[in-house]
């Protein structure tokens, strides 16, 4: 509407100067250099309107000329990236489907394409994984290190390899610079606090924790017994520098971080026990065995009546016992020391209670042995160790979870595979 009335306005506007053109036909008379040119006003008026727009069309010809190289180059260049980025784009859901082929082929097109290892590197860095090549997988890692978008993964990306060649102080170190990085990030903390566990490194490891806690970067549980882990882990190295009360310390520490982590407990009350405090030690192991009994807490309960004859040591050992009376540890331990002193009716009824719950190779070995010293029958004794052979549930032991080594001492790293804090009671 608005387009119609101006148009309509400037015809009648060159309608009106035609018309007054016509109505006032004036001369015009040039003269230049020699020349003289006579005409009349309309024709000058229509010579330069058309000079107008021969000049107008010249200057969009020239510019059309001029400016060609450059968008050439310049759709070129868009044209490029424009390929660039799908290269980039497929090669991503072709290394997310596990096409190792494709994912190469188009990570290097997208690597000449868009000219930029640092936008690039992820898909190189995938390709480069799922084919297996790991020293391009490295090179990749460390270029990504260089911009702080990718750097985080280039860093845990190294600490993979590094960990996969077993070099676990460099792994140690790469993951340490991720966990800086993003200190939540999955499963991060705990493969740099087993690293650093396995290393010995424990101030730096109750450094992660810390940050690890604040960042809730893991479960409260599995930091209480990484805490607990760590902190048996210095006070045996303190025990083997020869500074038992700073060993004792970190033994107590320990144990109020998991109240329920045996090693450290049975540790603490030895040392309590070596330092002339006796009661502590009992009340500890007492504690302890009420809520989850093991052997080395009997063996430290035991340790603290030295010298005492066979009764007085039944009567320490029931005393524990009490505490937990269900427990076929107790019950194995309590006719080791009934048998000692003789009292053989109370060892057989230890022993078949412990058969029934657990019954090991240990507990037919002790049934033959009542058998034997109590009534000399040795036919019913030979009856209890070829059950063993046939009827006997392995003996409970520390069993590595990473590598399934079995050993009868606590360690805080595995001695088969060196892993941190994967010996379990089972
Ligand atoms: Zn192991």
């Amino acid at each position: 509407m608005r387009r119609l009335l101006a148009f309509l306005l400037l015809t009648g506007v060159a309608v009106a100067g035609a018309v007054w053109l016509a109505d006032h036909p004036g001369e015009v008379t040039i003269r230049w250099q020699g020349w003289r040119i006579d005409t009349t006003v309309p024709v000058l008026l229509a010579f330069l309107a058309v000079l107008l727009v021969a000049l107008s069309v010249l200057n969009r010809l020239v510019r059309t000329v001029f400016g060609a190289p450059g968008r050439w180059f310049e759709s070129r260049r868009v044209g490029r990236q424009h390929k660039g980025y799908a290269a980039l784009a497929d090669g991503l859901a072709a290394a997310a489907s596990g096409d190792a082929l494709r994912a190469g082929k188009l990570a290097r097109k997208a690597d000449r394409l868009l000219r930029d290892p640092a936008v690039t590197g992820l898909l190189t860095a995938q390709a480069a994984q799922l084919s297996g090549d790991d020293d391009q997988l490295r090179d990749r890692y460390r270029t990504m290190i260089g911009r702080k978008e990718t750097a985080f993964l280039g860093h845990k990306g190294l600490a993979e390899l590094a960990l996969k060649s077993g070099d676990r102080d460099s792994a140690r170190a790469e993951a340490g610079q991720a966990f800086l990085l993003q200190p939540g990030a999955e499963g991060l903390a705990g493969m740099l606090l087993d690293l650093q566990v396995e290393a010995g490194a424990w101030a730096e490891a109750e450094q992660v924790l810390r940050t690890a806690r604040r960042r809730n970067a893991l479960p409260v549980a599995d930091l209480a017994r990484r805490r607990a882990l760590i902190l048996l882990g210095r006070a045996e190295e303190a025990l083997r520098a020869g500074n038992e009360a700073q060993a004792l310390d970190w033994a107590l520490d320990a144990r109020d971080a998991d109240p329920l982590f045996i090693p450290a407990i049975a540790l603490a009350a030895d040392l309590l026990r070596r330092r002339g405090k006796g009661r502590k030690a009992a009340s500890l192991l007492k504690a302890a065995f009420k809520a989850a009994p093991h052997p080395l807490l009997i063996a430290g309960w035991q340790a603290l009546g030295e010298g005492e004859n066979a009764l007085e040591r039944v009567k320490r050992v029931q005393e524990l016992v009490q505490a937990n009376p269900a427990s076929p540890d107790g019950h194995v331990a309590l006719a080791e020391v009934s048998l000692a002193a003789q009292l053989w009716g109370q060892a057989r009824t230890h022993l078949l209670k412990a058969l029934e719950q657990r019954p090991t190779r240990a507990v037919f070995q002790l049934l033959a042995r009542v058998e034997r010293e109590e009534r000399k029958d040795e036919a019913a004794a030979t009856a209890w160790v070829l059950r063993s052979g046939t009827d006997s549930v392995p003996e409970p032991s520390w069993t590595c979870g990473g590598c399934g080594h079995h050993t009868p001492d606590f360690a805080v790293s595995c001695p088969a595979c060196g892993a941190a804090g994967r010996l379990e009671w089972t």
